[in-house]
């Protein structure tokens, strides 16, 4: 692709274009050129003479060789920076002296117009895909970690003698014998929270847990659902 980036230094040197290229610039090169430029609305009875509507539908721009002029022709409705891309890759084929209109010479004119209007080269396509797995992994992780703290507050554990309902590692339960049961089924069946370990609310120790004692608690949360 290096006779591309050859081929937009000499433009840029011929038109002094520092930086960014703007309509003005795209249209200065186009007129040099002797290209006409012409929207589809405009050109409506070129188009219609010279049967281009599949062109028209198919594409934002396309250049017409009409009597030894070039006509570039282009959609109405063209935000600023998409006509001047369009207009950038029309001039790439006029530029890098393109007589058929392919794959390869698209692919071309479409790197000439990048570098000429200034935009980052495409970036592979398994780049982005590599980079879409990678957002959905991390997303589907935190969603599962979420889920699974939010099941395990949902269980508490009770003893087969006592009333009270506790988190799985509450000294309580030390050396006995007990069962995981929802929060909601503890309190049906007449249970109720202990006062020591505090289930049901979020002490958010299950990230400080081992760091800060049980008894202080900074801040709890309320469960939505008690
Ligand atoms: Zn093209
Ligand atoms: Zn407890």
């Amino acid at each position: 692709m290096d006779n591309i980036s050859n081929a937009v230094e000499d433009i840029k040197k011929s038109y002094a274009v520092k930086g960014t290229t703007d309509i003005g610039i795209i249209n200065r090169i186009l007129g040099n050129e002797g290209c006409r430029i012409s929207t589809y609305k405009k050109a409506h009875k070129l188009i219609k003479a010279h049967n281009l509507q599949s062109f028209t539908e198919k594409y934002r721009a396309f250049t017409y060789n009409y009597n030894d002029q070039k006509i570039v022709l282009h959609r109405d409705e063209l935000k600023d920076e998409q006509l001047i891309f369009a207009l950038a890759h029309e001039i790439g084929h006029i530029a890098l002296g393109h007589n058929e209109y392919n794959k390869k010479t698209e692919a071309e004119a479409d790197e000439f117009a990048r570098l000429l209007v200034g935009l980052k080269p495409k970036q592979s396509f398994n780049k982005r895909i590599v980079f879409r797995i990678d957002i959905i992994i991390s997303i589907i992780a935190t969603i599962t970690i979420l889920i699974s703290v939010i099941m395990d507050m949902r269980n508490v554990y009770v003893t087969a003698s006592g009333a009270r309902y506790h988190r799985k590692d509450c000294y309580h339960l030390t050396n006995r014998s007990y069962h995981s049961i929802t929060i909601e089924d503890a309190t049906e069946n007449g249970y109720t929270p202990c006062k020591t370990c505090r289930p049901g609310t979020i002490f958010f120790d299950f990230v400080l847990s081992n760091y800060v004692e049980r008894h202080i608690v900074l801040t709890e949360i309320p469960l939505l659902y008690k």
